[in-house]
């Protein structure tokens, strides 16, 4: 008996080992599966006050400006062995989107640059229009209705601006809508109240579950008719700590709070990764 029951002692352990070992080796594949195929990653780079997004999916790379300071970005996407860039888009040409620019522009691949018809005299201007010379590389002009291509089960569609010329620079900041399958991004550069009732107006589809909440939360953007008509789960606000423009602004939190969003801050959480699998978004 006692021999009976040692039996059955040492098969419940091999039982037991094998089911360790098996389950360790499918959650190790299933980690695999995750950085690789049928994803797609959004990294909200933390750049200071500033804005810089990089999106990942059917092995091609986008990027949405470049902060402020010349190397955060280059080093940020090297470190993820990164070499070409299939889109670039300039948001708007204020330092804080545009700093890094130069420096991307001289150290990856570039397949086509966005940006809007928008002249600045500052010297992040001056030194990403001399790189682009440098490489010939042409931008493309940026306006609403137009598609990129990333691949398949990817939509990508620019909302904005709507108008040819603005008073303020940060309307004509470029609105990308981008759909993974089921899931949705918004990522709204600094377009402002005005930009935000264009595109209302337009009445594009801006139905999103992640928000990258316009002018670094300032209340000058995200208005509440734009907000609800987004109506996302998760928003993103990329900002600087303790930044010299009080971003976000308390009434933008506000508006978030009431409606239960789950929010994300840069200057808070650090650089942000959001992976979807085309029905679910989680946080890494
Ligand atoms: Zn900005």
């Amino acid at each position: 008996m006692d021999s009976f029951k040692r039996f059955l002692c040492i098969l419940a352990i091999s039982v037991l080992c094998i089911f360790l070992f098996t389950g360790c080796i499918s959650s190790k594949s299933t980690s695999i599966i995750t950085s690789s195929k049928d994803k797609m990653l959004v990294h909200y780079i933390d750049v200071g006050q500033g804005d810089s997004i990089l999106i990942q999916v059917n092995n091609k790379n986008l990027l949405i400006d470049a902060g402020s300071k010349s190397s955060t970005v280059t080093s940020y996407l090297k470190k993820f062995g990164i070499k070409t860039l299939d889109y670039v888009i300039v948001t708007h040409p204020h330092d804080d989107h545009i700093g890094g620019m130069s420096s991307v522009i001289s150290n990856f691949n570039i397949g086509h640059f966005y940006a809007p018809k928008k002249i600045t005299n500052t010297n992040s201007f001056k030194n990403m229009v001399v790189s682009l010379n440098k490489i010939k590389l042409q931008i493309t002009p940026a306006k609403a209705g137009e598609k990129l291509d990333m691949g398949k089960n990817i939509k990508c569609i620019i909302v904005a601006p709507n108008n040819d010329s603005y008073k303020e620079t940060n309307n004509y900041s470029v609105v990308l809508r981008v759909s993974y399958i089921n899931t949705n991004f918004l990522f709204t550069g600094d377009a402002e109240t005005l930009s935000e009732e264009e595109i209302l107006k337009k009445g594009y589809n801006i139905k999103a579950d992640v928000l990258k909440l316009g002018h670094h939360g300032s209340n000058t953007s995200t208005s509440i008719n734009f907000l609800n008509e987004v109506n996302p789960k998760v928003a993103v606000i990329s900002c600087g700590k303790g930044n010299d423009y009080g971003h976000p602004h308390k009434e933008t939190l506000t508006k978030l709070k009431d409606k239960n969003v789950i929010l994300y801050r840069t200057d808070l959480d650090g650089t942000i990764i959001l992976e979807s699998d085309g029905n679910k978004i989680t946080k890494r």
